[in-house]
């Protein structure tokens, strides 16, 4: 709320981004920070200075050992974890809620900080973390099985259960909310969890470990291990006694994590990766909503979003005047310091992330892609970006066909509806796609016919806690978020009992 907002922006100025205090470094594990096994440690930095903010201790294979042994004893039989009623976890859950909802002036920032994200999408996604933990604690005790109606003398049912201990890898784009959406469908459904966050925003999630152990949920239950993908990452991915891996990040790795699933114990597996979303605005589309909106999807959170609406396809009739507006929208856009009000645009993740949007960019105007603005990285200091649109973008150039994960418009003309229909399922992926236009018909044969795992109407990137979301193709396995999500975490049990003679 904007009142929420102003009493944020006061505190900012209180504390000074700089004295913002770091109260935890360390791995979770059992309910207690500990320092890593081997002593290691690594840096996080501030994306808009560029400046370390601390060291962090870094979790490797032992580490996630120690956490799958605190997780496989709170998940024995008679745990207290296995005892607590459903409702009760639901309970738990809805504490946590109103921990972060206690402390999220602080959380912001600190993501802010970490992240470079600016402050107001800092709590938008406070309020996003608030909201998937409330959705998923109302679940605990209404996941309910069938009575099926079989033949012969026979009483059968079914009814879910946990999977047991889950790993759970998260990227770092939204590090507070991805981690929400990982933790609270597993707890919900009762399962043990081993949280590995990403290495380059390390310090929410672990202030999330505070209070998920002041909410009251028993030792073991929830071990959070910052670390590097390759080293604690792939010790999860490859640990025999870890039931279920749940991973967002990039295709690249989710390959990884599927083949270690596959050389060891086949353990269930969910991937939510990258994205080349299609946004396809026909001719009779109100031209100033789709605009901003085109434009929000690819410049919100600096673009670093899988289901990014990253390629335009604009209906030759108005192709002109979108291009045109959408520079001039762009134009208007705060790029600088994320703790700042007024600022629209903060920073990217990292240099490397940086870099990587860079080189993206050369190849488009190598290939012979229109640049309409920006193209260069913002000021001396931090690892901004200027706002980037590309127009007479072609199909088959590299900005065209691979995820850039930056604040990078690239916008396409197309002649007809089965023609951008076409041209935007021609992509490995299948996370997220969109169409605006005012007419229902139109609307619903470019839904139906897009190979997505969401479409969006006149909007894009609405993303909700009681919505599936999740990719086909190359994009994903399986779904989060919504009651869909439940499933990921549960095993279902079917029941089968004898009985003396069948009533009815
Ligand atoms: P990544 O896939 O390398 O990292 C995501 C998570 O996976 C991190 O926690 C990382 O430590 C972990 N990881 C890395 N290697 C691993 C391994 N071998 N085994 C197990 N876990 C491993 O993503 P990135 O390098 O941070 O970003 C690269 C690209 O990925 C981005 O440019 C973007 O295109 C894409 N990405 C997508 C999302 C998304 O939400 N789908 C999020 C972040 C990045």
């Amino acid at each position: 709320s904007k009142q929420q907002t102003e009493s944020l922006m006061a505190q900012c100025k209180l504390f000074g981004k700089k004295d913002l205090p770091i109260k935890y470094t360390s791995l979770f594990i059992n309910n207690e920070f500990v320092p890593s096994i081997e002593g290691n440690k690594f840096p996080t930095f501030c994306p808009a200075t560029g400046e370390k903010i601390c060291d962090v201790e870094e979790g490797r294979k032992a580490d996630v050992q120690k956490a799958v042994l605190a997780a496989k004893q709170a998940f024995e039989f008679n745990s207290v974890w296995r005892r607590t009623d459903a409702s009760q976890r639901g309970r738990l859950i809805q504490k946590l809620a109103r921990l972060v909802e206690r402390d999220s002036e602080y959380l912001s920032q600190l993501e802010t900080l970490d992240n470079g994200k600016p402050l107001a999408e800092s709590l938008n996604d406070i309020s996003d973390t608030i909201k998937c933990f409330e959705y998923y604690a109302g679940w605990s005790d209404k996941i309910e099985g069938k009575t099926i109606p079989v033949d012969g003398d026979y009483f059968a049912y079914t009814h879910y259960e946990p999977i047991g201990i889950v790993g759970q890898i998260i990227p770092w784009n939204f590090p507070l909310l991805m981690a929400a959406w990982k933790l609270a469908p597993a707890l919900t459904t009762g399962n043990v969890v081993i949280l590995k966050l990403a290495e380059q925003t390390p310090l929410t999630g672990l202030y999330l470990a505070s209070l998920i152990k002041e909410a009251g949920f028993p030792p073991g239950v929830v071990n959070v291990i910052p670390g590097y993908g390759p080293t604690a990452g792939a010790a999860i991915s490859e640990h025999m006694e870890i039931d279920k891996v749940a991973f967002t990040g990039s295709t690249e790795v989710g390959h990884l994590i599927m083949q270690a699933a596959g050389r060891t114990n086949l353990k269930n597996v969910t991937l939510e990766m990258g994205g080349k979303s299609p946004n396809i605005i026909l001719k009779d589309a109100d031209i100033d909503s789709a605009v901003e909106t085109s434009q929000a999807t690819v410049f919100y959170n600096q673009g670093e979003i899988c289901s990014s609406g990253s390629r335009t396809y604009v209906q030759e009739e108005i192709y002109e005047e979108f291009v045109r507006k959408s520079v001039e929208l762009a134009m208007k856009v705060k790029t600088g310091d994320p703790f700042h009000p007024d600022t629209t645009m903060g920073a990217q993740v990292s240099e490397e992330q940086l870099m990587k949007i860079l080189e993206h960019i050369e190849s488009g105007k190598k290939e012979g892609a229109k640049l309409e603005c920006g193209g260069s990285r913002h000021g001396d200091k931090g690892y901004f970006l200027q706002p980037t649109i590309f127009s007479n973008v072609q199909d088959d150039m590299k900005i065209a066909r691979e995820e850039i994960f930056g604040p990078v418009q690239s916008i396409f003309k197309f002649k007809t509806m089965d023609e951008a229909i076409e041209r935007a399922n021609d992509t490995k992926y299948g996370l997220g796609g969109g169409v605006f236009t005012r007419d229902i018909e139109n609307a619903m044969y470019v839904s139906s016919r897009l190979k997505t795992g969401t479409v969006w109407i006149n909007c894009f990137d609405v993303t909700l806690a009681n919505t599936p979301f999740g990719g086909y193709k190359m994009s994903g396995t399986g779904r989060e978020m919504g009651e869909e999500g439940l499933r990921q975490y549960s095993e279902v049990k079917t029941t089968i009992m004898k009985i003396a003679k069948k009533i009815s």
